[in-house]
C-alpha cells in the first residue's frame, strides 16, 4: 500500500483536535493545529462568570461549562483508548472521584497533550477565518493571530480536518409571545453559577443532562424553578422529589406581556428568567460553498459515515460530530481512520458509492421517523460505528467493559437521577477496566 505524508490543517485543539493531531502524526503526516484559545482543552477550558453581552448568543466564550459541572460519564469509560483517564500522576489528577469535576478533565487533556508532545503542533490564539478549495484538491486556510488587524494570513494545505466542536452556537426555543414578555432570557451556554438567581423565579427549558443539572444548581438559590420539558406529556405540574422549590411541567405554551408564562399543562407562573437548555447548532463559519456541505436542521450534509463529504473526500473531514456517545474514544477511532485514508493505506469507496451510502442512511432515519436534526444522534448505534471504524483501521474493537459500563451508567442515571455520580453497582466493570489499563500505565 502506498503511504503519503501530507501537510494538514487541523481546526481546534479540544479533545478531537488533539487526538486527531496525534493520529495524523503517528501516520507520518505533518499537522498544524489552529486554536483560537490560548490553551488546549476546548469545551473543558472553563470560562469564569461574566455578564455576557448577548445572554442568548454564543457571546465571546467557546466553553459552555458551569462551575459545578461533574462528568456525566464514569471516568474509566470516558478516556482515550490507550491513555486511561485514571486518577494518577500521569494524568495530572487532583480529583479522584469516578465522576470528577470539569477541572479534572482539563488536566487529563493537558496531560494527554504533554504525553504525546502535541503542544508544539498548536498555533494558539490563532483563529481560522476561511477555508477555500484550491486546485488539485488542496485547501487554502486563512487564519489570524488574536489582536492582529487585517484579513489574516493564507497558507495552502493538502487537507483540512475540522475539529471545531458543536457546543457553542445556542439553539433557542420558539415561544409565542416572547417579544412582549418583560423577563430575562438566557441560554445554558452562558450559565455559570446560581448566585445571580437568588430569590428569582426561573423557568428552565429542556430535558437534557444540562437541563437536569442546571435546574438543580439554580434551585439552590432561586425562589422557584420550573422545568418545561416538551417530552413530558403531563396534564399538571409535578413537584420534584427532594425539593420544595422545583417543579416539572410540559412545554411552555406562551409568554405574556404581564410577565406570566403559561405551560401546556394549563398552569402559569410569573417568572423572572427563562433559561434555554435547548442544545446547540453545528456551525462552520469558516467554510464556504466549495466545502460542498450544508447544515439544515442540524444535519451536516452530505457526509460519508459522518466524516467525509464525498465530493471533496478525503481532503476535507470532520471529527466529533456524533452526539449521545462516549466522545473521546469515538474521536480517536475517527482520527485513526482519517489519518490512514489520507496516507492511502485505506481506500474510500467511489464518490457515487459514498453518496449511495449516505442516502441509504437517510432512508433508514426516515423509516424510523427521526427528524433531520437527529442525523448525528448515535443513541443505540455508537458501538457498532466505533467497531466499524476499528475494523477499517485493523484496531481492536471497543472493550466489552466499556460498552457495558456505558449502558449501566444509563440505567443507573435513570434509577438514581440525583445520586448516580456517587452511587453505583458496577464495581466489577471498574475492576475489568483497571485490569485493562495496566498495559498502558
Ligand atoms: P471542543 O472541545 O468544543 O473544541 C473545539 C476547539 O476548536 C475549541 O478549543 C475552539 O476554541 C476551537 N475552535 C473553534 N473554531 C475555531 C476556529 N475558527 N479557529 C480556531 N479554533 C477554533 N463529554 C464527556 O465525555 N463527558 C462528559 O461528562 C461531558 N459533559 C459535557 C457537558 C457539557 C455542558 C458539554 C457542553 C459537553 C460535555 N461533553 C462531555 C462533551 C464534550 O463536548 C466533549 O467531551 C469534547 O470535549 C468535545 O471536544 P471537541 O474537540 O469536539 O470540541
Amino acid at each position: 500500500m502506498p503511504s503519503v505524508s501530507l501537510r494538514l490543517a487541523v481546526i481546534g485543539a479540544g479533545a478531537a483536535g488533539l487526538v486527531a493531531a496525534r493520529e495524523l502524526r503517528r501516520e507520518g503526516h505533518a499537522p498544524v493545529v489552529f486554536e483560537r484559545a490560548a490553551a488546549v482543552g476546548g469545551t473543558w477550558l472553563y470560562a469564569p462568570p461574566a455578564a455576557p453581552s448577548d445572554p442568548l448568543g454564543a457571546a465571546a466564550t467557546h466553553s459552555s461549562l458551569y462551575a459545578s459541572l461533574r462528568t456525566n460519564l464514569p471516568r474509566e469509560s470516558m478516556g482515550f483508548l490507550d491513555f486511561p483517564f485514571v486518577a494518577a500522576e500521569a494524568t495530572g489528577s487532583a480529583d479522584p472521584r469516578r465522576f470528577p469535576g470539569h477541572e479534572e478533565v482539563l488536566r487529563y487533556l493537558e496531560a494527554f497533550a504533554r504525553r504525546f508532545d502535541l503542544l508544539r503542533l498548536v498555533r494558539f490564539e490563532t483563529e481560522v477565518l476561511g477555508v477555500r478549495r484550491e486546485g488539485r484538491g488542496r485547501w487554502a486556510v486563512t487564519s489570524r493571530k488574536l489582536g492582529d488587524k487585517g484579513s489574516g494570513q493564507e497558507e495552502v494545505y493538502d487537507a483540512v480536518v475540522v475539529c471545531n466542536g458543536h457546543y457553542t452556537e445556542p439553539r433557542i426555543a420558539v415561544i409565542p409571545g416572547i417579544d412582549a414578555w418583560p423577563g430575562k432570557q438566557m441560554h445554558s451556554h452562558n450559565y455559570r453559577v446560581p448566585e445571580p438567581f437568588v430569590d428569582q423565579v426561573v423557568i428552565v427549558i429542556g430535558a437534557s443532562a444540562s437541563a437536569f443539572d442546571i435546574s438543580r444548581d439554580i434551585a439552590s438559590t432561586a425562589k422557584q424553578v420550573h422545568i418545561a420539558d416538551r417530552s413530558t406529556p403531563l396534564r399538571r405540574c409535578v413537584k420534584q422529589p427532594g425539593y420544595n422549590n422545583l417543579w416539572l411541567h410540559s412545554m411552555i405554551d406562551r409568554a405574556q406581556e404581564d410577565g406570566r408564562v403559561v405551560f401546556r399543562d394549563g398552569s402559569s407562573i410569573k417568572a423572572d428568567v427563562i433559561m434555554h437548555c435547548t442544545g446547540y447548532l453545528y456551525d462552520f463559519p469558516f467554510l464556504g460553498d466549495d466545502s460542498t456541505i450544508t447544515v439544515d436542521d442540524n444535519r451536516v450534509d452530505p457526509l460519508y459515515k459522518h466524516v467525509f463529504p464525498p465530493e471533496v473526500a478525503p481532503q476535507l473531514s470532520f471529527i466529533g460530530l456524533p452526539w449521545k456517545v462516549i466522545p473521546f474514544p469515538l474521536f480517536e477511532l475517527q482520527s485513526k481512520w482519517v489519518a490512514k485514508v489520507l496516507s492511502g493505506r485505506i481506500v474510500l469507496p467511489s464518490k457515487e458509492e459514498m453518496m449511495e451510502d449516505v442516502k441509504a442512511f437517510y432512508s433508514k432515519l426516515e423509516a424510523r421517523g427521526w427528524p433531520k436534526r437527529y442525523t448525528h444522534n448515535f443513541s443505540n448505534c455508537q458501538f457498532e460505528y466505533d467497531d466499524w471504524l476499528a475494523a477499517q483501521c485493523s484496531y481492536p474493537t471497543i472493550e466489552e467493559w466499556r460498552k457495558q459500563m456505558y449502558f449501566f451508567n444509563g440505567y443507573n442515571k435513570a434509577a438514581r437521577p440525583e445520586s448516580y455520580r456517587d452511587e453505583w453497582d458496577d464495581d466489577d466493570l471498574v475492576e475489568d477496566a483497571n485490569g485493562d489499563f495496566k498495559k498502558y500505565l
